[in-house]
């Protein structure tokens, strides 16, 4: 079922059907509101009826003669009993209005309330008694021949006196009246169901495509699923041969299996190094499959940060040489220790520092630096709303500056992606396999630390990871 057809069946409803009723165009409230003002300024009963005859709106008050006759009289009772029921059964037939004359000499003014060629309802006027009526009427002296006239008379002078011609004329009014809240009721009623009728079609339009993104959702995240145990297989099965490869090519450059040309020296060279590089893209795919499973087992220690930026210091300083990069650390006193994972923030500031290093041209600087700072850390049961009671912690800041070919802004959150390179063009100068930063960012996640890039001046980037001192979470 399309828009289009909700739409139009709503509109065939609303418009031809038969269902609709005087209840459902105009509120009772309105009806009897409207009743209550007619009635107020004109003295006239008035009484309204939906075409199942149910009172909608009732302003009439039993007169006193009717009370009178109903409680001393018993064939008036029953008189009247049968004008009630004749009030409802008169029919304004085509003209839309009848009059039904009560034996009492009152007078019933009935008006059909149509709509758009439908009949809704009735409008009964009365009773009312004409200014013609001066003594008791004979029809009721037929009735009710014992009856104390004197009384009577005086009773029935109380009911609210009208020409005919007036209740007419308000009665013409009270339909146009009825006429324009009908219209703009119907207006109303046509205007909300089609409204309704678009917004549970596009509710159930949004729902349906809801339902397809859940799907493709989990469909994507059992394939990442999938690959992330692919690529732990595939590496961890890889690493075996290949550390054979790289024993054995070691060996052999070594010479113990004899001597070698220089040219068979070279190869067996050449193979050692690639396989310590193929080795090495291994060793980061089983860790990027194991930080996505969540599998990483950290092994957390107090860790002192002197002694580990010391540590790398010394570990890249052949490389710098070579590079005719200088290295520089700057490490603040007394800093406090870090309770985290030696080898993997090891592998976090290695990896920063080579990569400074690799992007650096000679006679550049890189500069690994440590501070002290503090992070706001939330309670644990904080939902992420409440500010103020969030608390500070201490926290370690460390800096990687390198003055090389720096990151533009737009390349900032891209590098930390898996196998993204900024330049990934053949021409490109320094290797790697871009999966470097993706394994750094999420380690320094799993310490519950942040990442992210500075500008250095005038040129070079900056590394800052901000790492909480102890565990904001317990686990
Ligand atoms: P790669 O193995 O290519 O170094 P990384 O994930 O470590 O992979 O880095 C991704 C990319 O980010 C690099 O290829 C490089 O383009 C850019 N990058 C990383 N560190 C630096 C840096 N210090 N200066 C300039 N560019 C950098």
């Amino acid at each position: 079922v399309t828009v289009a057809e909700v739409r139009e069946r709503t509109l065939d409803e609303l418009t031809l059907g038969s269902s609709l009723s005087l209840e459902e165009l105009v509120e009772r409230s309105a009806l009897n509101e409207m009743a209550k003002s007619f009635h107020q300024l004109f003295g006239v009963p008035l009484r309204i009826f939906s075409d199942a005859g149910v009172l909608l709106a009732d302003v009439s008050v039993q007169p006193a003669i009717y009370e009178y006759l109903a409680e001393n009289h018993r064939r008036a009772k029953a008189a009247l009993q049968e004008v009630v029921a004749g009030v409802k059964r008169v029919d304004p037939g085509p003209k839309g209005e009848a009059a039904y004359n009560c034996f009492t000499g009152a007078v019933y003014h009935v008006v059909a309330i149509q709509y758009d060629g439908r009949k809704l309802g009735r409008l009964v006027l009365g009773p009312f008694l004409p200014p013609t009526v001066k003594e008791i009427p004979q029809t009721l002296l037929a009735v009710e021949p014992e009856v104390d006239v004197a009384a009577a008379k005086e009773l029935l002078f109380r009911m609210p006196r009208a020409r005919e011609e007036t209740v007419r004329q308000i009665a013409r009014h009270l339909r146009g009246t009825l006429d324009l809240i009908l219209f703009s009721g119907h207006k109303a009623l046509l205007t909300s169901s089609m409204h309704l009728a678009s917004v549970r079609e596009s509710f159930r339009d949004l729902q349906e495509k809801n339902g397809k993104l859940q799907e493709a959702y989990d469909k994507l995240k059992e394939l990442d699923r999938l690959k992330s145990n692919f690529l732990a297989t595939v590496s961890h099965e890889l690493r075996t041969p290949l550390t054979s490869i790289i024993g054995y090519s070691e060996m052999l450059a070594e010479g113990i299996a004899g001597d070698m040309t220089s040219e068979q020296k070279d190869f067996v060279r050449t193979i050692h190094e690639k396989g310590e590089q193929l080795l090495e893209l291994i060793s980061g795919l089983l860790d990027l499959s194991k930080l996505e499973s969540g599998t990483l087992a950290m092994r957390r220690s107090e860790v002192a940060i002197d002694a580990l930026v010391a540590d790398v210091v010394q570990t890249v300083s052949p490389t710098a040489r070579k590079r005719g990069v200088h290295v520089a650390s700057q490490v603040d006193d007394a800093l406090p220790r870090l309770w985290a994972d030696p080898t993997r923030l090891r592998q976090v500031l290695l990896n920063l520092t080579d990569n400074a290093l690799k992007f650096t041209p000679p006679n550049g600087t890189v500069t690994i630096s440590a501070r002290a700072t503090s992070v706001d850390v939330a309670p644990p049961d904080d939902e992420g709303g409440v500010v103020l009671l969030r608390s500070k912690q201490a926290a370690i800041e460390l800096r990687v500056s390198d003055t090389g070919i720096g990151i533009p802004d737009e390349e900032k959150l891209k590098v930390f992606d898996a196998f993204y390179q900024v330049d990934s063009s053949s021409t490109r100068q320094v290797g790697g396999t871009g999966l470097g930063l993706s394994i750094v960012k999420r380690l320094v996640e799993g310490h519950d630390g942040r990442i992210m890039i500075q500008d250095n001046k005038p040129s070079g980037a900056i590394f800052v990871v901000t790492l909480p001192c102890r565990r904001a979470t317990l686990s």
